[in-house]
């Protein structure tokens, strides 16, 4: 097919779609500003370990798998998959420890254990969310571009089961009456940066998939996906610029045109896709008498997702710690709250953190490893000062590790290390208000009231990634790239294959 598409940034949303539309015959040059792909899905390389930049958790692989199916490729020729299990230690304020498994007899005896009588909620959880699942997937791979997509008989029967009026918090009350437990199952939230008690119910979905598909780890840690699309998408003539990054996207007459780079280069295009954080694309890239909707204005009255403060740490022991650790804060409502609305850093943190080289030896040199820690904190809109406040946090982090988290002497091991503060993100990372998982997944800003995959304000303009629909997330985020190069195709009359 001879057209000409232009995209705006190498994250996964972006390869996904480059990768779909390259093998359809399309001609895809996807400009990144920076000098790897992956965007947060890439890594850091430090001393002799690498580290995951943003995500750890694999969930929902067949979405992967699918995205180089339709390329006519095995993903396993691209990387290599190694299931978690236990899924995760998740440790309490009372330095209880729970460790969910998807093996059914450990998880029985696990359940029965600490929270005697609740194994046959789980089961019931197991059951009902199945039947969501079976409604719900369905519907993540329409655009929801306008109110026709509402209306169809699919959707109107499925509404009941989206759950979409309740909480998370309030849902998970139905298996669980266990507080304790009902954390298990829904500090997922913060997957999407949101609280349990403001996410809707229909992200039940997320524990659903964890426990009943299961969590995957990539060797060579996550990165390996963008690398492994990029890879897929040289094979089909797709061309990747890094370190060249877009200056503007070039608006002509109602639709878009093209880029113009920031060395000066203009290039015109067929189509444009926007992978860039929405919400900064839209502010740095786009002229303000190009947009009517998304205004300034507008952009700021959104709801945003948390932020993250991220350590990442070079050892030089292992630490005899599973894959993946979540640590709650002693009042992890409070904590939930001031991180969702505080002005100030939470002094009672909840941390996760990943021990990958229990998984994955080659991610640090013999013998020692790397840890991977993230605290959820306030995005950039609450004026905290990360100049400020980063190295006090560093040491509560680190206090809370060695207290709490069975890591032993933990400053005494570390050899070298990264530290990302909210301010970082935005700066460094292109994210608006350092909001590291995009726009908050609230009811008003989710199908038809996120920002549309076939762009509302121009033609030949589409959006991947996590700032439109499904959401934010890699399963969710490669199904944009799938939704966005399927519309692009069939604008031209073609199909994906
Ligand atoms: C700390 C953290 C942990 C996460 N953990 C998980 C997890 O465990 N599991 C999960 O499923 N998801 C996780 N996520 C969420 C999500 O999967 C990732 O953030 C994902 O990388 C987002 O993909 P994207 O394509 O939307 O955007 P990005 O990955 O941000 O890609 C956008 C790209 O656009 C580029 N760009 C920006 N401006 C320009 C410009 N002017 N010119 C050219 N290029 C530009 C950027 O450099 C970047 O490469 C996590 C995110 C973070 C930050």
């Amino acid at each position: 097919m001879n057209k000409h598409v232009v995209v705006v940034g190498a994250g996964p949303g972006g390869l996904s779609a480059a990768m779909l539309l390259a093998s359809a015959g399309c001609r895809v040059d996807v400009f990144e500003k920076q000098p790897r792909v992956g965007g947060r899905t890439s890594f850091l390389e430090q001393d002799g370990f690498r580290f995951d930049l943003g995500p750890t958790f694999l969930m929902m692989i067949y979405t992967l798998q699918e995205v180089f199916q339709l390329t006519g490729r095995r993903l396993e020729d691209y990387m290599t998959l190694q299931e978690v299990d236990p899924l995760y230690r998740l440790v309490y304020s009372d330095g209880r420890e729970f460790h969910p498994t998807r093996d059914a007899d450990r998880m029985e005896a696990e359940m029965e254990q600490f929270f005697p009588g609740s194994y046959q909620g789980y089961k019931r959880f197991l059951e009902v969310e199945q039947r969501k699942f079976r409604h719900l997937i369905p519907r993540l791979r329409v655009p929801y571009s306008s109110w026709r997509d509402y209306l169809s008989w699919q959707f109107i029967f499925s509404l009941p089961t989206l759950d979409a009026h309740h909480s998370l918090h309030t849902k998970l009350g139905k298996f669980f009456s266990n507080e304790d437990l009902r954390m298990a199952f829904t500090f997922q939230a913060k997957y999407l940066g949101m609280s349990p008690w403001e996410c809707p119910g229909t992200f039940s979905m997320i524990s659903y998939m964890e426990h009943a598909r299961g969590i995957y780890h990539v060797m060579g840690g996550l990165n390996q996906i963008t690398r492994g699309m990029a890879q897929a998408l040289a094979e089909d003539g797709g061309q990747v610029h890094l370190s060249t990054a877009v200056e503007e996207i070039l608006v002509e007459d109602g639709q878009a045109a093209g880029v113009r780079l920031e060395n000066g280069e203009t290039v015109k295009a067929d189509d444009v896709i926007i992978n860039a954080d929405f919400a900064h694309a839209m502010t740095h890239l786009v002229k303000a008498r190009n947009r009517r909707k998304y205004t300034d204005e507008h952009l700021h009255r959104k709801k945003y997702s948390c932020s993250t403060f991220m350590l990442y740490l070079g050892l030089d022991k292992l630490y005899d710690v599973p894959h993946h650790n979540v640590v709650f804060a002693k009042d992890y409502r409070r904590n939930v709250d001031e991180v969702s609305k505080g002005t100030t850093p939470s002094m009672d943190p909840s941390l996760y953190f990943q021990n990958a080289s229990v998984t994955d030896s080659g991610l640090a040199p013999p013998g020692k490893s790397t840890l991977y820690v993230l605290a959820p904190v306030a995005n950039n809109t609450s004026g905290i000062s990360w100049e400020k406040e980063a190295a006090a946090y560093r040491e509560l982090v680190l206090d809370t590790l060695e207290r709490r988290a069975g890591l032993d002497d933990l400053r005494s091991h570390i050899v070298t290390e990264r530290m990302i503060t909210p301010e970082d993100w935005e700066q460094d990372y292109a994210v608006f208000n350092g909001a590291t998982f995009s726009l908050a997944h609230n009811i008003g800003q989710m199908l038809v009231f996120r920002p549309h995959n076939q762009f509302e304000e121009w033609d030949h303009c589409y959006l991947v990634g996590g700032g439109t629909h499904p959401g934010s997330g890699l399963p969710t985020i490669l199904e944009s790239g799938r939704i966005t190069a399927k519309l692009i195709l069939e604008s031209y009359g073609r199909g994906l294959r």
